[in-house]
């Protein structure tokens, strides 16, 4: 790449994950003119879809469930027109099974911003009472430096099948040391808003094919191509503004007037940007993906309480499960992993006992940032000390957990402050 200068309203993206993939649509969409760099060889981050030749077919490196109230990742969904690419149950159904008594039950939030479902028993969790839930709404105050278990009292069976299984799949935490803060946003815009809000969306064919072909195909369609293999190794920053991206043999300038989107993860950003304070600590989530004997339908999950694992999500002939907050499993050999796994799967859709079929273990060391409230404290703002200059990311201070929500919307908010700024310099 050779020396570059850039003299219309150019807006330099850095990182084709999420975050940067809804920064660039946005800004793409605006009207202004977009340069992705992406390190790897391909877009997606830690949302992604890759071939596995051990169990022939594509598959997501990690099992992705996403809520129809989840505002900004549908919307982005429907921006980059594959809005129909993701698919879930007509009504909102959560089911679960406990392996310590082998019950089997399913939450079903009712329709209507006030919960009358938990009068029902049939739609609660099994051996809860309604009070335990008006009791439990008290996290919905919780203080910035609290826990979920600060919160919500662990003795009683609505924390160990619901509070502790939505802490730990929407924080990547464990709930005695997540941050209560951050369950706020997403019972608020989700379980709050009643039925519809909450239904469960999953990709229908995989990641990729979801959330980052199409984005890139529609950047494709405004001209902007993402360029790969593109590793941002410094910034320059003069005076309020930043002028230069470096990548080792080359130099490309940020102009007067231009505009730069950091969307990386936060140790990298940290490396680049003097002074930043981000999120150090993370959290490990591990996936099996496993090929069934035969395919399974319609699409769908089940929640594990109890198990290895916390959830196992099916999608043709393969089965995957997720184990989050997986510090404790992740040095496990990869062989040892996958024999409990299987034999939770085989349980959970009761499948006849088989050999270990073909599979796949996949583990994300720094699958999020550790979101207990020391962590949440170190997020900085979209906007930097910089004029031109914003940051985006799961880690950004969007005051929800480390999602796809999360990142679409940080890179949402990076793009409409860097518009403020293009539009007044
Ligand atoms: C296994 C797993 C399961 C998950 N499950 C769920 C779930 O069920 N529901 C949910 O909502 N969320 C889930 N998440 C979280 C979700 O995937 C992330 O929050 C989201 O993908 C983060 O996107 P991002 O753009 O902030 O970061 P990233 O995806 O990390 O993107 C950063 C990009 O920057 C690139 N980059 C790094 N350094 C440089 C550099 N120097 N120059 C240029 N580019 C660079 C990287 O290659 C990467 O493409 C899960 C995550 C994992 C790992």
């Amino acid at each position: 790449m050779s020396t570059v200068s850039n003299s219309g309203k150019t807006v330099h993206v850095i990182g084709a994950g999420l975050a940067g993939l809804s920064a660039a649509v946005r800004l793409a969409v605006a009207g202004c003119r977009v340069e992705l760099y992406e390190a790897a060889g391909h877009a997606g981050g830690r949302c992604r879809s890759f071939h596995d030749d051990a169990i022939g077919q594509r598959i997501d490196n990690g099992n992705h469930l996403l809520l129809s109230g989840n505002r900004d990742a549908m919307e982005y969904l429907n921006l980059i027109g594959s809005a129909d690419s993701v698919t879930g149950p007509d009504r909102a159904v959560f089911p679960f099974i406990d392996f310590e008594s082998n019950e089997r039950w399913s939450v079903k939030p009712g329709a209507g911003l006030i919960p009358w479902w938990i009068l029902s028993r049939s739609r609660r969790v099994p051996g809860t009472s309604p009070w335990a839930y008006i009791r439990d709404m008290r996290i919905l105050c919780a203080q910035n430096q609290q826990t979920v278990t600060d919160c919500v009292p662990t003795d009683s069976i609505l924390f160990r099948r619901f509070w502790e299984p939505l802490a730990v799949a929407a924080l990547n935490t464990t709930a005695d040391q997540g941050a209560a803060s951050l369950m706020v946003p997403v019972i608020r815009e989700t379980f709050g808003r009643g039925e519809a809000a909450c239904r469960p969306r999953i990709a229908r064919q995989g990641l990729s094919e979801s959330f980052i072909d199409p984005a890139l195909q529609m950047l494709k369609d405004h001209n902007i191509t993402c360029r790969f293999s593109s590793r941002v190794r410094g910034l320059t920053f003069n005076g309020d503004a930043i002028t230069a991206l470096e990548f080792g043999n080359s130099r490309v300038e940020v102009s007067e007037g231009d505009a730069a989107v950091l969307a990386v993860p936060p140790l990298v950003a940290k490396g680049l940007v003097p002074g930043l304070d981000v999120p150090e600590e993370s959290r490990a989530i591990v996936n099996g993906h496993f090929l069934l004997p035969a395919p399974r339908e319609p699409q769908g999950f089940i929640g594990v309480v109890g198990g290895m694992c916390h959830w196992i999500f099916f999608r043709g002939n393969v089965a995957s499960t997720t184990v989050s907050a997986a510090e404790e499993i992740v040095d496990t050999p990869a062989a040892e992993l996958a024999v409990t796994m299987w034999d939770e799967i085989t349980r959970a859709l009761e499948l006849p006992a088989s050999p270990l079929p073909a599979h796949k273990i996949v583990k994300e060391k720094r699958a999020t940032f550790a979101q207990t409230p020391a962590q949440v404290a170190r997020r900085p703002s979209t906007q930097s000390a910089w004029k031109n200059f914003v940051l985006a990311g799961d880690w950004v201070d969007t005051k929800l957990p480390a999602t796809i929500e999360g990142a679409i919307r940080s890179g949402r908010q990076a793009a409409l402050a860097v518009l403020k700024f293009v539009s007044i310099s």
